[in-house]
């Protein structure tokens, strides 16, 4: 349940972002408005609206809501347009893209994180077109996309997610390895040459994206 202190505290979460540098308001009103303690545990209910990372099941975290709000940011995109995740993990960064009017998509490798994202959004009522899978293929049948945001270290740069932006889509993504911190990149497609600009957007420290997974297609 959504509570009057929720939203409070919500309230006081949007104060520390914007002091922490986040301007883009559709990203500061989607946070305001997703019950992120509903993709937590309940035993760290008190602490969802702090500005940390928690551990989820299977091993993984929910991202800190500053990273989130970052990497939301960092796509640039406008409402109506279409976004692929990679790492569904809780569902909370995807139900944060809904809340920004994008059409969002998004690839988890975790059968059982899958199964909980999956039925927390329905039963929140947002609306995502969810795959079982692995993030490295992307999902080509439903490509271009206008942003593809990553939610897990890269050791190396994914090329068919690369083939999978739009013209004027840019691909947000940690790269590094994953006991160290990562660079946050922005790779779009170059206007002036074939190929790729990548552009640095500081450091931050994530779970490892992992290979070879025997998911099944799922979809
Ligand atoms: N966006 C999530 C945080 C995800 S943590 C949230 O808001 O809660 C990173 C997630 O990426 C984990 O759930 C992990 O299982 C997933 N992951 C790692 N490698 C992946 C891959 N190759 N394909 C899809 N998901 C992957």
């Amino acid at each position: 349940m959504d509570t009057t202190k929720h939203q409070g505290q919500r309230q006081h979460l949007i104060e520390v972002l914007k002091e922490k540098g986040i301007f883009d308001a559709n990203v500061l009103h989607a946070i305001a408005n997703v019950p992120r303690h509903e993709f937590l545990d309940s035993s760290f209910e008190e602490f969802a609206y702090r500005d940390v990372a928690f551990p989820i099941r299977a091993k993984q975290t929910i991202s800190q809501p500053y990273t989130v709000a970052f990497q939301s940011q960092s796509l640039g995109l406008s409402r109506g347009a279409k976004v692929l995740e990679i790492g569904t993990g809780s569902g909370y960064q995807a139900a944060v893209l809904v809340e920004m009017g994008l059409k969002v998509f998004s690839i988890e490798r975790q059968k059982d994180l899958f199964d909980f994202s999956k039925n927390i959004l329905m039963k929140l009522g947002y609306n995502i077109t969810q795959k079982f899978g692995d993030g490295y293929k992307g999902i080509p049948s439903y490509a271009p996309f206008d942003g593809i945001i990553v939610t897990a270290a890269a050791p190396d740069v994914p090329t068919d997610l690369l083939e999978q932006l739009s013209p004027d889509g840019s691909l947000i993504i940690p790269m590094g390895e994953p006991d160290n911190d990562q660079v946050m990149k922005r790779i779009k497609k170059s206007t002036i040459s074939e190929g790729y600009e990548e552009e640095d957007l500081g450091s931050f420290r994530f779970v490892p994206m992992l290979k070879d997974i025997d998911s099944g297609d799922g979809f």
